[in-house]
């Protein structure tokens, strides 16, 4: 343990490791996280190692799974490695991506309906569904996404009569991203290819519920969804942009006309 050398800086004898625990607020719940950092007896200078810093990332990582009582990273792996799966057997398993699992090890913290889909896989039940993307079909949530597209591109992407050529669009790519990064889709929404692209299943049928729907009723979008939103909007400042991106995808042209495009090639997106 080279740590253990770890010399004051103001030329002392060498430090001494203390631990206590860190009281700190994260998401509005509060925390006692264990930490370690090394001392100086004599000058009281204080220093961390990049493995101590790193430690404590996962700290409060684990010590707000355990509060909210979900899977902690170290859970989640032996979990896993007791059912004898590799990481990627898991993801398969769950229908995400594998980056998922291996943050979800790490310091990422699941959402809620993720950490329930780790249980039912974890017991070796698959929870997963490549036509919603792992989330319940929530059309307030299709608005309240659209309306951050709205407010980040400073324009309307929901109109009444373009069939929601563009607005689509946007929104596929943030269900697919989603998917890919965070496990889930953000709106459980179902998509079709199209002759003029990725298209809501049904999309007739859910034009007037869309425009009517009170988007205060659906669950707000996490920070990690709306920076994926901003990102997108970013990349496809108009509505052109979405729409040949969207045509581009393999995700897209490899599917034949009508056919659903499942959430399992949300990895082969690349424009994003
Ligand atoms: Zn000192």
């Amino acid at each position: 343990m080279k740590d253990l050398r770890m010399k004051c800086p103001n030329d002392h004898e060498k430090m001494v490791i203390k631990k206590s625990e860190k009281r700190m607020t994260f998401r509005g719940i509060d925390l006692k996280v264990p930490i370690e950092h090394y001392f100086c007896p004599q000058c009281g200078t204080k220093a961390g190692t990049v493995n101590q810093t790193s430690a404590i990332q996962k700290g409060v990582s684990d010590t707000y799974r355990k509060a909210v009582r979900f899977l902690t990273g170290r859970e989640i792996a032996e979990g896993r490695k007791k059912l004898n799966l590799s990481q990627e057997t898991l993801a398969k398993r769950m229908n995400v991506g594998i980056a998922s699992i291996k943050r979800w090890e790490g310091t990422q913290i699941q959402s809620k309906s993720m950490d329930h889909a780790l249980r039912l896989a974890l017991r070796g039940q698959s929870a997963g569904d490549i036509c919603t993307g792992n989330r319940s079909f929530s059309i307030p949530r299709i608005k309240s996404l659209l309306k951050q597209f709205e407010s980040v591109l400073g324009r309307h992407i929901l109109k009444k009569n373009d069939k929601m050529l563009f607005a689509a669009k946007y929104l596929w790519y943030a269900d697919m991203v989603a998917h890919r990064e965070l496990g889930e889709s953000m709106t459980g929404s179902t998509y079709a290819a199209l002759p003029f692209g990725p298209q809501l299943n049904n999309y007739r049928d859910l034009i007037d519920n869309i425009m009517n729907a009170e988007e205060s009723t659906a669950e707000p979008l996490s920070a990690e969804e709306k920076r994926i939103v901003n990102r997108i909007a970013l990349k496809f400042p108009r509505e052109q942009m979405v729409y040949d991106a969207a045509h581009r995808e393999t995700a897209f042209t490899k599917q034949p006309i009508g056919a659903i495009i499942p959430y399992s090639d949300s990895s082969e997106l690349r424009e994003v």
